[in-house]
């Protein structure tokens, strides 16, 4: 089977885990980079590689609107067109759709809205997603979904969630009939257990690059409501066996208490021998806090736009490299941390870039901030394995907060 989820290791909710895919494997817990047009914003994919980053992620909508998932197709498919041959992800467009507030139109059928470059008209169903998603050809591709705002009541909230719902039912038919269509081959994922029975349509004269082995993955939505948390979980699973359950619509304006308490009854609802990605989360104390919550995978600009704002992720909290004090300063941005920055960059040199608005500054930095990322999902992996990880969260998170270093 191209693609599975090993649970290999636990403490507490806390797992370590494999994904393989088609490109190859993932090690778990992991933070995945966010290329959002197909590019991880200033960094090239032999860096991201020599990071140790094992799985990046594309925007479907960006992709869409510009070049076009057609246009990416006929080169290759995504991998091929940004030059990353790992394992890769797309969301389905849903975060940026419901985020454009005055330029959309939210139906049962799907969303219709403005393009954000030109102003064009577009229109996002189940359906239409799952062909782009199928077009642009990551090995683990998103379910359209309805995102709300986080401090949405309840009401709101049921009605996105049991929408999403209803938009998967629709969203794994249209995955496999275009597998069945297209490739005849390019359906796994959503069936671990049950074989196919749908026939192949007649075949279609397509001299298209063929749709890639994909497996698609359902979201759990709910807001901060426990009970729709528990109701989504529980639908979801009783409309497929799936690979892996992406929790969506947290890190969107509710509090921390409330992200937390929602993982919670999500990691009491999933299936343990499945994979689970906490989307859009992606500072480094909600890491190790979804972490200890049962979550395997993780994604969010953070590390690159807070790279290319000068505010660097360290073990004790976030240092603005722009400040007086560092001019100076002769150290790594972080002691502790590998990464090609640290070992031959001074915080006194990066400040240098910045106040000089030199370009490599702003490169430094965000290789940094990924590789931070990547590292601790790396060290939580072994400390989860070795057994010491209930421990090693615990002095992690209490470092990170006390903040020796004050924040900008
Ligand atoms: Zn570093």
């Amino acid at each position: 089977m191209t693609f599975t989820f090993d649970r290999i290791a636990s403490a507490g909710a806390a797992r370590a885990g494999v994904l393989m895919t088609p490109h190859g494997r993932v090690d778990t817990p992991a933070f995945m980079a966010v290329g959002t047009a197909a590019t991880v914003k200033a960094l090239d994919p032999l860096e991201l590689e020599a990071i140790g980053c094992q799985m990046i992620l594309a925007n479907t909508y960006h992709l869409h609107l510009r070049p076009g998932d057609e246009i990416v197709r006929s080169l290759g498919g995504v991998h091929r067109f940004m030059g990353w041959d790992g394992p890769m992800l797309t969301d389905s467009g849903g975060f940026q759709v419901f985020s454009l507030e005055s330029l959309r139109t939210v139906s049962e059928d799907g969303v219709e809205f403005r393009s954000h470059i030109d102003g064009s008209r577009h229109r996002f169903t189940p359906e239409s997603v799952m062909q782009i998603e199928r077009n642009l050809g990551a090995d683990v591709i998103m379910q359209f979904d309805h995102v709300i705002p986080g401090q949405s009541v309840e009401a709101d909230a049921r009605d996105a969630s049991e929408r999403s719902i209803r938009w998967l039912v629709r969203c794994r038919t249209e995955f496999e009939r275009i597998g069945n269509r297209e490739s005849g081959i390019g359906n796994r994922g959503s069936s671990l257990l049950a074989t196919s029975t749908t026939q192949p349509a007649a075949s279609i004269p397509d001299s298209r690059f063929p749709i890639p082995d994909q497996a698609l993955f359902p979201i759990v939505q709910g807001g901060i409501h426990a009970t729709l948390r528990r109701e989504a979980s529980r639908a979801i699973r009783s409309i497929d066996d799936w690979l892996g359950y992406g929790i969506g619509g947290l890190s969107v304006g509710e509090s921390k208490p409330d992200m937390y308490a929602m993982l919670d009854v999500v990691n009491e609802e999933l299936p343990t021998d499945r994979a689970r990605y906490l989307m859009g989360v992606g500072f480094p104390e909600d890491l190790v806090e979804g972490v200890r919550r049962g979550v395997d995978m993780f994604d969010c600009v953070a590390p690159t736009r807070m790279g290319r704002n000068g505010t660097a992720f360290t073990a004790d909290g976030r240092v603005n490299v722009r400040r007086a004090e560092l001019k100076a300063d002769p150290r790594p941005l972080d002691e502790t941390c590998e990464c090609s920055t640290c070992k031959r960059f001074s915080r006194a040199y990066i400040r240098h870039l910045f106040v000089a608005d030199e370009i490599l500054g702003l490169r430094l930095v965000s290789l940094h901030n990924v590789h931070f990322l990547v590292a601790l999902m790396r060290r939580s992996r072994a400390a989860v394995i070795d057994g010491t990880f209930d421990a090693w969260s615990r002095d992690w998170l209490a470092r990170y907060h006390t903040r020796p270093t004050p924040v900008s």
